[in-house]
């Protein structure tokens, strides 16, 4: 007998992106432990997402439940407005030695799609202090912010369709996004969309906002370096400012600790979130210079408007500290690589099937771009037989493993997706 109520879950429980109408499978779990998450049937499935880039040292680490069960005898929340408390001071401590150095100021927020909220919030307080009216915002088509409104209205249209919240989100200015890969020859014509609209529209735009190096749930694009830097160098140009969305990215997932040093740059302001908790519950931040700060508070509202109730809640400061402890400890850089060194391996083989369109890796990110679109019931039942957990979107197949998986079961991860590479049934006509 099934002890978890999966009929109350598919006629009362939305899931990501789901129909209340049709709901697909969705399978119980009942624990994770290191790379592997224990279905209610028995089975135990190695993890090839990271529970969406997030549990980057796997599951029940017990470190980071030590930092847990600490912090949680001592308190689990007060308030953050005229309070502060040391998982708080020891994180933020941490965020500011961990990033690029001109980051000085740190505001915690509860989700990545609040932390890209507090970065564009942060760039219009900057320009309104300084007497100048911006409200527009220069992006890449391909790019995902996050779903809540402004996050969403610097997200690529089509995937977060757009058209139908027409009249109640901003419009921004979305640039064509890198074409030139990450390893191919740099093509200095990937830039001319970016730097002509820059030139249009700059009197009215607050600053670029962007995901550094791999645009993630807009489409897994991997880009050249290059893009980037000039990025930076055309932003200074025009005075204006840059926000690198690294929630995806950051703490080593791309092989650097994060993907903006891949062109050797700094941003303006930086977000970071997922796998800052290491994974066990939702905490962002957001990071900026002191010259930003400074302006910001010099303004008009003599303050940053924002400050959400459960900000620097210190259960997830107590645990984003034990999991920043574990990146400084550095292990993540010969994990990451090791991780890469196995798709670099495996994954061009895979473009002998048909159904393959392209395939791309970077760090421990590699991606199978096919030719149609998932079939989301059954490949998903497929990759579960095969005692893996990979969840697909439209045309790729992709995997972002926690650090601490053993090669065996990367090796078990791509021999699923190449078998289910070979089921037509795993596709729509
Ligand atoms: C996931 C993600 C977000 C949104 O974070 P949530 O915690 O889901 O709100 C924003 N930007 C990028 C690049 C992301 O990958």
């Amino acid at each position: 007998m099934n002890s978890i109520d999966l009929e109350f879950d598919r006629n009362h429980i939305w899931h990501p992106y789901t129909s209340t109408v049709n709901p697909l499978t969705c399978y119980p779990v009942t624990k994770a432990y290191e790379n592997k998450i224990c279905l209610e049937s028995g089975e135990e499935l190695i993890d090839g997402m990271s529970s969406w880039w997030s549990a980057i040292h796997g599951y029940n680490h017990p470190e980071l439940n030590t930092a847990a069960e600490t912090q949680l005898g001592q308190m689990s929340h007060v308030m953050f407005g005229g309070l502060t408390h040391q998982p708080a001071i020891s994180l933020c401590k941490q965020l500011v030695d961990l990033t690029p150095p001109s980051l000085q100021h740190v505001f915690l927020a509860d989700s990545g799609s609040v932390a890209v909220e507090v970065a564009l919030k942060m760039a219009m307080q900057y320009w309104h202090s300084r007497g100048e009216t911006r409200p527009h915002f220069l992006t890449l088509s391909h790019g995902y912010h996050g779903d809540t409104f402004a996050a969403m209205s610097v997200t690529d249209p089509d995937n977060s369709m757009h058209k139908i919240y027409k009249g109640f989100l901003p419009e921004h200015f979305f640039a064509r996004s890198p074409q030139t890969g990450f390893r191919d020859e740099w093509n200095p014509d990937d830039l001319s969309d970016f730097r002509a609209q820059l030139a249009q529209h700059h009197a009215t735009i607050a600053a670029v906002i962007l995901e550094p190096i791999v645009q993630g749930a807009g489409g897994m694009r991997i880009y050249h370096p290059q893009f980037l830097y000039e990025v930076r160098q055309l932003c200074d140009k025009f005075g204006i400012l840059l926000i690198l969305d690294e929630i995806a990215t950051g703490f080593g997932r791309t092989g650097k600790l994060f993907a903006c040093e891949h062109a050797d740059i700094e941003p303006d302001i930086l977000c970071v979130g997922k796998a800052l908790t290491g994974g066990y519950m939702t905490l962002s931040a957001t990071l900026t210079t002191q010259h930003i700060a400074r302006t910001v508070c010099e303004g008009e509202a003599q303050c940053f408007m924002h400050g959400p109730t459960f900000m620097g809640n210190p259960l997830a400061c107590a645990v984003a500290s034990a999991s920043m402890r574990l990146i400084q400890q550095g292990h993540w850089a010969e994990q990451v690589k090791n991780i890469e060194s196995v798709f670099s391996r495996t994954l061009p083989a895979l473009t002998q099937y048909d159904m393959v369109k392209e395939v791309r890796w970077l760090g421990a990110i590699g991606v199978i771009e096919t030719v149609r679109p998932v079939n989301m019931e059954t490949i998903q039942s497929l990759f579960v037989r095969h005692g893996v957990w990979i969840r697909p979107f439209g045309k790729l197949i992709y995997m972002m493993p926690p650090y601490i998986t053993p090669p065996e079961d990367l090796s078990q991860l791509i021999h699923a997706v190449e078998t289910a590479l070979q089921q037509p049934d795993c596709f729509l006509p």
